[in-house]
């Protein structure tokens, strides 16, 4: 157990709460007060974020939310509390885990969950410190906030608070405290933990409430003669496919996809070691502590298939035969195909399938790898080559120039069965210029450790309309500069 603190002060946000999650019951959560962190100050936030929670941005520069978001204060209202769950690390089953450093602050009543990241020890801290540094904070809270300027279904930050306090990882930083925001911060992991111990009617309990809440179709529809909860397995593979179409074709590695790491809503969710392509290499392993490659970018389509059979698994005492629960998965795979197939598409400019257009993708993803062409910047070259109709920028990317001309020729060839004005708008609101690659985040937070934000807010800037051109700022959009080469991001967080 975390140490007792003392009497927190208790902050009035005029947010109107409500505790669904905490009214499941103990077996579900462990109430608990914050941790206190010396000397908070400021780091970012997201007006965007505060509106949509109905807080006045201004009001997040005030000392009250700097205490209440950096865990010296409590909501007036809320009812804070760390969540349980179990699930698969790596492959293997690792027991229960839980909120170990994350801390519901409360639910408002338009069903935004409130959590503090790093917010002290709970009683699922195991080994840890319950605490976050300000490195993986400031790289979750640009990420969270880029995710959603894709178009990807992610959490949310609200904002970033940093403190003197050191925290020893593998070196000794400095801890921070994420506020994130998401309707529900329930992953897999929570269902494999009742299923695990054979809790039955508590699994029943959290597999309905999820139904009721999120997934009220899954009790009308005819499928699978009505039972429910095959129907929401079918619609977590869904929303899952159609997630991890959106990181392929944008090029985003997870790092960490263990069963605890994949929300129930099928939302981008607990942001590590991730990694947004440099040069295009499809086995890409962005996790330093990931040493089989079991999280490489080409293997999170089949690792998300995996950590379903875990979910599917888990819900077999409701969900009825194992034939059911199997066809409920097949979802999976036939909605992750076509998913990625329309988005690859649509990075091309090809807003409708063609015979010809999957081989077409395929060869030149196969070009990509064999060139290892900067995977954002190709995208966005294509994407005014198109427009423009001067390819030679595009070509510039590559050493095998024959093998370019060659491919060139069969786009232009597909490219003029559609309206190339068309094909060129969808492509330049389809392939980002600014992305949040490593050597980004990574020159954000030299910045911030010496104490100047300003160029974290300027990526964040850029990163909340990642389409537009921002003239001036094209820096941010380069190719890595060498020194990034060498920076390597582990789970240690
Ligand atoms: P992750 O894979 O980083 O999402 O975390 C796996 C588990 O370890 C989760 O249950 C986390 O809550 C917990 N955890 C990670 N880092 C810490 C930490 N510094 N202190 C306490 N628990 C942690
Ligand atoms: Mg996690």
């Amino acid at each position: 157990m975390p140490p007792a603190s003392p009497a927190l002060p208790t902050v009035d946000t005029g947010l109107a709460w409500d505790h669904r999650f905490a009214d499941l019951g103990p077996a579900f959560h462990t109430r608990l007060p914050p941790t206190p962190l010396p000397a908070p100050y400021p780091v970012a936030h997201s007006p965007e974020v505060a509106r949509l929670l109905g807080l006045d941005p201004a009001w997040l520069a005030t000392e009250d939310a700097l205490q209440l978001f950096s865990g010296n204060a409590l909501p007036a209202g809320g009812d804070t509390l760390a969540s349980v769950y179990s699930g698969h690390q790596f492959g293997v089953w690792a027991g229960q885990l839980g909120d170990g450093r994350a801390l519901l602050l409360g639910e408002t009543a338009q069903g935004w969950e409130i959590q503090l990241k790093g917010a002290g020890r709970t009683p699922y801290s195991r080994m840890g410190d319950g605490r976050a540094v300000l490195r993986s904070s400031i790289r979750e809270f640009l990420c969270s906030e880029a995710m959603h300027a894709l178009g990807i279904p992610t959490t949310r930050a609200l904002c970033l608070m940093g403190s003197p306090a050191p925290v020893l990882r593998e070196s000794v930083e400095t801890a921070a405290v994420l506020t994130r925001v998401a309707p529900s911060f329930i992953r897999f992991g929570h269902f494999e933990h009742f299923a695990a111990r054979g809790q039955t009617t508590e699994l029943r309990q959290l597999a309905d409430y999820v139904i009721d809440r999120y997934y009220p179709a899954c009790r009308t529809t005819p499928d699978f003669g009505g039972n429910a909860y095959a129907a929401l397995l079918q619609a977590v593979a869904q929303r899952t496919a159609e997630l991890i179409a959106q990181w392929q074709a944008v090029g985003f590695c997870h790092g960490v996809m263990n069963t605890d790491n994949m929300s129930i809503l099928g939302l981008t969710i607990d942001y590590g070691p991730f990694q947004f392509l440099d040069a295009f290499a499809p086995g890409h392993i962005c996790n330093h502590s990931d040493t089989q490659g079991r999280y490489a970018f080409d293997r999170q389509p089949g690792v998300a298939y995996w950590n379903l059979l875990c979910l599917g698994q888990a819900l077999h005492p409701l969900a009825g035969e194992v034939d059911t629960i199997r066809a409920a998965l097949q979802a999976y795979p036939r909605t992750f195909q076509d998913a990625l197939a329309r988005r690859l598409r649509a990075k091309l400019g090809l807003s409708s399938p063609h015979e010809g257009d999957e081989a077409l993708v395929q060869a030149l993803l196969t070009l990509l790898a064999q060139d290892g062409v900067d995977h954002p910047i190709f995208w966005r070259r294509l994407a005014h080559a198109v427009d423009s109709g001067d390819f030679s920028p595009v070509g510039a990317l590559f050493s095998n120039r024959a093998a370019w001309a060659a491919w060139l020729l069969s786009y232009s060839e597909r490219l003029a069965l559609v309206d190339k004005a068309l094909a060129a708008k969808l492509m330049l609101k389809t392939n980002p210029k600014y992305v949040l690659r490593n050597h980004v985040a990574e020159q954000a937070i030299r910045a911030a450790a010496q104490g100047d934000m300003a160029p974290l807010h300027t990526v964040q800037r850029l990163l909340a309309h990642p389409f537009d051109e921002h003239p001036g700022h094209d820096a941010w959009a380069d190719f890595p500069p060498d020194w990034a080469a060498h920076l390597a991001i582990s789970c240690s967080s």
